[in-house]
């Protein structure tokens, strides 16, 4: 079900500059201890990061693994984009806020717990719970949604 929701989305790519085909499908790796459950778009540092869809900004939150991040719920409110290791936000962001797909929200960077030499933007999808809780939901891989984008 949840991947059907994202398959019905016409995703934008969230990261200037990087071919979509680029991308490596490492949501099943297995990191120290937690599966990834995510991919990883690496470029260099201050790369813009936008928004992949409509939908509302519901938290900015700085957490000791993901560092700086964004969660945006899609239109519908049944999923929620997860962006992390952010060098900083975009001027202006707020939570509540609406943010149109393409907006900038920030930029490529290590903040958390990201190797300092590898610049990435870690990037994932839930698949939220009736109580449309921001920091819990099912994860979707957003391989073939990523691959899609433009
Ligand atoms: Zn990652």
């Amino acid at each position: 079900m949840g991947q059907a929701l994202l398959a019905a989305r016409s995703l934008r790519f969230p990261v200037d500059g990087v071919r979509p085909e680029s991308v490596r499908d490492t949501f099943a790796d297995g990191r120290p201890d937690h599966r990834h459950e995510a991919l990883d778009i690496m470029a260099p540092r201050g790369t813009p990061v936008r928004a992949v869809d409509d939908g509302r900004l519901v938290k900015l939150f700085d957490s000791r693994h993901g560092g700086l991040t964004v969660y945006q719920f899609d239109p519908s409110e049944q999923l929620a984009y997860y962006y992390a290791h952010l060098d900083g936000y975009a001027a202006g962001i707020r939570e509540g806020m609406q943010l149109w797909r393409g907006d900038l929200i920030g930029y490529v960077g290590s903040s958390g717990n990201a190797a300092r030499d590898a610049p990435h933007l870690h990037f994932a999808v839930f698949l939220l719970g009736p109580e449309k809780q921001w920091w819990k939901g099912t994860p979707l891989n957003p391989y073939s949604a990523l691959r899609a984008a433009r």
